[in-house]
């Protein structure tokens, strides 16, 4: 068990089953936030212990487990969950109340759906990391919230300004209005790509490329993927003052965090969730 945490942006929290929580969102009343880590759950063997996703060598009662404990931990109804399908690519779906269960405790309904919005109280929004990159999204003027999923692809193919525009488009949400948190992800200190993945970054337009992709002598770069989020939603209108970035790196914090590369991709699986109170 991790008592203490080396961040100035994030407070673990719970007990048993920990959490992480931004400070910023602490600080907004009429939401609900967690962040899990990879402590605190039921699994056994490469997903120990704390494990939120199916299909990564975990029976179903155990993911449901987990999630009974997190959501007991941090405070979420357990039949409100929304979970999000991720594929990597940039798709933002709106969910009501009627989604509530979707992907954990019904079937998917969804094949694509990087990003999670809504307006309603009754729904928790669910989306998943190990390395990529987590975005909150809170209009602190129509209180309406989204999550977001920014793999290397989802980032490059803009999800934090496709999930902005929708939020614009379904709540009337204005960009100046959203307080919007990123990470913990895999830090600049950890996240090497090769020249490919590279051209990807450098394809952004918007971004000068030398602020996001440091050279290295061997070819490759180190990528700075909550700095690429950052500054693309800046250029979409999200003021810099309300962005907060994680100090948390998930490889180099990888005795709490699930990390992809940390443990060669035999791993768990944590989740962020989010609620609308009022
Ligand atoms: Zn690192």
């Amino acid at each position: 068990m991790i008592n203490s945490l080396n961040s100035t942006t994030m407070t673990l929290k719970g007990d048993k089953t920990p959490f992480l929580t931004y400070n910023v969102l602490n600080d907004i009343p009429f939401i609900r936030h967690a962040f899990s880590t990879r402590l605190g759950g039921v699994s056994k063997g490469v997903c120990e212990s704390m494990n939120l996703a199916f299909g990564r060598g975990d029976d179903r009662e155990t993911v449901l487990e987990n999630y009974k404990l997190i959501c007991s931990s941090a405070g979420f109804e357990y039949e409100s969950l929304c979970g999000s399908v991720q594929i990597h690519e940039a798709k933002v779906q709106r969910v009501t109340k009627s989604d509530r269960g979707h992907g954990i405790l019904k079937e998917r309904e969804w094949q694509s759906a990087d990003a999670l919005i809504t307006n309603e109280k009754d729904v928790t929004l669910v989306t998943y990391y190990a390395d990529c990159t987590p975005l909150f999204f809170v209009d602190t003027n129509t209180h309406a919230i989204g999550l977001a999923h920014g793999g290397w692809r989802g980032t490059v193919e803009r999800i934090a300004v496709n999930t902005v525009k929708a939020m614009e488009r379904e709540f009337g949400t204005k960009p100046e209005d959203l307080i919007c948190c990123i990470g913990p992800v895999i830090g600049k200190c950890c996240y090497e790509i090769d020249e490919d993945c590279a051209n990807h970054f450098k394809a952004i337009t918007e971004i000068d490329y030398k602020e996001i992709l440091t050279p290295k002598d061997n070819g490759k770069y180190m990528a700075d993927l909550a700095l690429t989020n950052k500054l693309l939603l800046i250029n979409a209108g999200v003021k810099e003052e309300n962005i907060a970035v994680s100090d948390l790196c998930t490889k180099c914090n990888c005795d709490l965090l699930w990390s992809h590369r940390a443990t060669g991709g035999s791993r768990g699986t944590m989740a962020a969730f989010m609620k609308i109170l009022y």
